[in-house]
């Protein structure tokens, strides 16, 4: 369980004595199943599961994409970020492949474009994999010259694809953390990090991939963004870890919004994400229903965000996959109703 403060409605921290009145409350509701109680009943009473149309404290929000393939798939993200841009995230940000030049020059133009056509804040994403140690330096500096002052610094996965065996290359820097240092001797940008609330696939066990992430942290990282959880409280663990471990910097818990279930479960088993039985089971079948399939997906992420917010996260990053649709569902559902429009046309002729 979390240590984390159970914030009442009036986001005062509760206090033990209300959390019993609450039990009572709670057991007023559910009478016939007090002659049963389950074993781990206290464990749920003491969770706060925020109601609809219960204020909670806007969470800043960032949303990731990732560069458009060329051609009409071009114009389509960018009415896509159109869209999103209405709900004025706190930023976005931009991945990056860690196959080197041609990939690293396709964030670069995505970013470039995207500050150029909205005056977005973005935050490109750099992989270790992807450069040589002396190409870092440079490439932040252009970075730098269009604007940008957030960078999320990874160390990239094998070039033969997510979950292959990752050989680091020879020129480069070998971790994440080697290249933090690097850029942050800049000295221009706030840095952002990968962590792992499942522990990452490679580590050599929980306790040693704490160890690295604070070596980022020691490096220069300022926040800690991570890979998508759908088990809320295995987020909430990791938090009280990092705690534990004396990693300080704030955690911004990354949700995925499911688009397709089936691609969303290659891609975990390969990057060490799990998947509950209950997420499967709400999925199952819907196949060859994707409308039903986007309101199953978008209550799953809307839940899960409502309850880092209630838990205290109070930044929450969104895996939007360039698609507007669930992430603006879920941005609603957080409070973001009022919409900027931007004209995508008139985005274009900027
Ligand atoms: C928010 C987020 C965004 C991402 N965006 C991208 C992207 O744009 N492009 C992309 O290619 N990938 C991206 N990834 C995936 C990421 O590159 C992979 O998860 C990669 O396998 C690890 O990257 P890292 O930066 O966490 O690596 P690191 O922090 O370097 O850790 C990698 C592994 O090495 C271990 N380790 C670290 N330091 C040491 C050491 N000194 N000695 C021994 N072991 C060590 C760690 O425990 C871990 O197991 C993203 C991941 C996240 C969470």
């Amino acid at each position: 369980m979390s240590h984390a403060a159970i914030p009442s409605r009036q986001g005062v921290e509760a206090e033990p004595d209300v959390r019993i009145l609450e039990t009572f409350e709670l057991e007023q509701r559910m009478p016939h199943q007090n002659s049963a109680v389950p074993s781990d009943y206290e464990h749920r009473l003491a969770r706060h599961f925020p109601q609809l149309g219960e204020a909670l404290p806007q969470p800043k929000l960032s949303v990731e994409l990732f560069p458009p393939r060329s051609g009409p798939a071009t114009e389509t993200f960018f009415s896509e970020v159109a869209r999103l841009a209405a709900v004025a995230p706190d930023y976005f940000t931009v991945t990056s492949g860690a196959g080197g030049g041609a990939q690293v020059e396709a964030t670069f133009d995505t970013v470039s474009e995207l500050r150029s056509r909205f005056g977005l804040d973005v935050a490109p994403h750099i992989t270790a994999a992807a450069l040589a140690r002396d190409e870092v330096a440079p490439l932040a500096e252009r970075y730098a010259e269009l604007g940008v002052t957030r960078i999320v610094a990874l160390r990239g996965d094998s070039a033969e694809g997510v979950g292959k065996a990752y050989r680091p290359r020879e020129d480069g820097y070998a971790y994440a953390a080697d290249l933090v240092r690097g850029l942050a001797k800049a000295g221009k940008f706030e840095i952002s990090v990968g962590c792992y609330p499942e522990v990452h696939p490679e580590a050599e066990n929980a306790e040693a991939d704490l160890r690295h992430l604070a070596a980022k942290v020691d490096a220069g990282a300022s926040q800690l963004i991570t890979q998508y959880c759908f088990d809320t409280d295995r987020i909430l663990r990791f938090r009280d870890a990092c705690h534990a471990a004396g990693i300080r910097a704030p955690i911004v818990p990354g949700v995925m919004p499911i688009h397709q279930f089936a691609q969303v479960k290659r891609f975990s088993s390969m990057c060490g994400a799990s998947i509950p039985a209950w997420l499967a089971d709400l999925f199952q079948g819907l196949e060859e229903q994707p409308e039903l399939a986007k309101m199953v997906a978008t209550t799953v992420a809307t839940e899960q965000c409502r309850r880092l917010v209630a838990e205290g996260f109070d930044s929450l990053h969104l895996y939007a996959l360039n698609r507007a649709d669930l992430t603006l569902a879920v941005c609603r559902f957080l409070g973001r109703c009022n919409l900027h429009l931007v004209d995508p046309a008139m985005a274009a002729a900027a």
